[in-house]
């Protein structure tokens, strides 16, 4: 049974059409790598499948509900409580330290302060992070900041975590690091892992690898 269901999805920035027809479902729990040259759509298929891109054509289902049927507020709803987002260079606010970032999603979902941090502080912890707590995010490495970002996408426990490159940034033993984390947290939580990455050894480990060519699967 498909947790999130695309048809015939299409997206096209001006001129060039990123994605041109695509068709993909995920089950619940899976781990699916989306892989392929650059320029082939991966990224914009992962935007689309969070709800952050709106596809021109085609329609996205999570959970048997259309995403384009859903108001504004349900889809921030859903991008908050469902979904967990990782980007390559982890996108962490600059002026909060590392639990105050984790805490965010849980801040914005209205929790108290000291019911956050405490949750934060523990997923800081189960991803090797938990001595980084009150450091500014410049004051960081990048496998260091990685850890603080996935910690943060996972602080929810979301049904989904969307990962664009989440090794990208880092080298091998970094890299191998936050994956083994985020691996890990993924089985503990039963979390759905939608991951755009380039690393053969990262495609090899997800129960499925999708390749894009062209806007299209190939
Ligand atoms: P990938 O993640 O595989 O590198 P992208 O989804 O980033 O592919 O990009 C697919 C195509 O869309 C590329 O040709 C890229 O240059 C183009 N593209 C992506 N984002 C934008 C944007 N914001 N504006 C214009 N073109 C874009
Ligand atoms: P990736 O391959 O990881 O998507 P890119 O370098 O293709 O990285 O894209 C990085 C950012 O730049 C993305 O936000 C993408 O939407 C944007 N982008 C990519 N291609 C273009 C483009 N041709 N014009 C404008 N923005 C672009």
């Amino acid at each position: 049974d498909q947790l999130i269901s695309a048809r015939a999805v299409r997206k096209a920035y001006g001129r060039t059409e990123a994605l041109r027809g695509v068709s993909l479902d995920i089950s619940a729990g899976e781990k699916l790598a989306i892989t392929g040259p650059s320029g082939s759509g991966k990224s914009t298929l992962l935007l689309s499948l969070a709800g952050i891109l709106r596809p021109e054509a085609g329609e996205i289902s999570y959970d048997g509900r259309r995403l384009d049927d859903l108001s504004e507020a349900e889809r921030t709803r859903l991008r908050r409580r469902e979904f967990g987002v990782v980007l390559q260079f982890g996108q962490l606010v600059p002026e909060l330290t590392a639990v105050e970032n984790v805490a965010l999603p849980l801040m914005l979902e209205r929790h108290a302060r000291a019911s956050a941090d405490r949750i934060a502080r523990g997923w800081l912890e189960r991803l090797d992070a938990g001595a980084l707590a009150d450091v500014v995010p410049g004051e960081l490495s990048g496998g260091e900041a990685q850890r603080v970002a996935l910690a943060r996408a996972l602080v929810t426990s979301p049904r989904v975590i969307f990962a664009d490159e989440p090794t990208g940034a880092l080298d091998t033993v970094a890299g191998e690091q936050v994956l083994v984390a985020l691996y890990d947290a993924a089985k503990e939580t039963g979390a759905a892992i939608v991951m755009v990455t380039h690393d053969n050894r990262v495609a090899a480990r997800a129960d499925r690898e999708v390749r894009m060519l062209d806007g299209t699967i190939a």
